[in-house]
């Protein structure tokens, strides 16, 4: 039976040595994560004009969106505060085309934090621009070093796709200086730190429409099977659809 080919989102990456040089990126840790799931990743450059993205994404069983820099502010209708950082037009540009003509497919999505980030964008939420503006204290959500790392916990709504998979909680790693804010419209928070941090999204409606705030693919690429239990479930979806 075909394997179902998974669409990898990858940054519009600018090199600052050699100066107007510009490269697709993305962590081959996704790549390798649907692999071992028994999917077929294929990564998706940013692109201009719709059509030819139309054509792009026809070919796809998935999509995931991955991580990276910060949303452009502008998509939730904010001014830049202190402590955003780096964005991305092309990148922003490219990812809000591939969610408007992908997402009324009904196809499985997996979005991996600035991939839950703009999923939540999309359908009408926002984001805490950098997590100095949540007064309280908070747990440490970036962390420094070893990418599998589990650092905190996410408290799991049972009545989920990861309540199914991990049952009441899940250890993770965290890489993220942003949080969601307003929650989009037709979503549903299944995952919250103990800081009450949302680490979770997942849709009302679609079968598999699910955004993490942590990097699962960081952990399932350096051994941990867990992990794996993410891309194994969006990857049977992807088959199913
Ligand atoms: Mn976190």
């Amino acid at each position: 039976m075909k394997k179902p080919i998974i669409g990898i989102t990858s940054a519009y990456e600018k090199e600052r040595e050699l100066k107007n040089y510009h490269r697709t990126t993305v962590c081959i840790d996704y790549a390798k994560s649907i692999a071992e799931a028994g999917g077929i990743p294929l990564v998706i450059p940013t692109l201009e004009g719709r059509e030819d993205i139309k054509s792009q994404l026809e070919l796809l069983d998935g999509l995931l969106l991955s991580g990276g820099l910060d949303i452009n502010p502008q998509y939730y209708k904010e001014d830049f505060l202190e402590g955003m950082g780096l964005v991305s037009p092309e990148r922003d540009r490219n990812e809000w085309t591939i969610l408007e003509e992908f997402l009324p497919t009904g196809k499985p999505i997996l979005g991996v934090c600035r991939g839950m980030q703009i999923l939540n964008i999309f359908y009408g939420g926002s984001l805490y621009q950098d997590m100095r503006h949540i007064s309280k204290d908070l747990l440490k959500h970036r962390q420094d070093f070893l990418p599998e790392l589990e650092v905190h916990r996410v408290k799991l709504e049972e009545d989920s796709i990861l309540g199914r998979l991990f049952g009441g909680e899940v250890l993770t790693n965290s890489f993220h200086h942003q949080a969601i804010d307003k929650l989009g419209d037709d979503l549903k928070v299944t995952g919250r730190t103990s800081d009450d941090i949302i680490e979770a999204i997942e849709g009302k409606r679609e079968e598999f429409l699910l955004g993490v705030q942590w990097h699962p693919e960081m952990m399932s690429a350096r051994g941990n099977k867990e992990m794996l239990k993410i891309f194994k479930e969006f990857v049977k979806s992807a088959k199913l659809k």
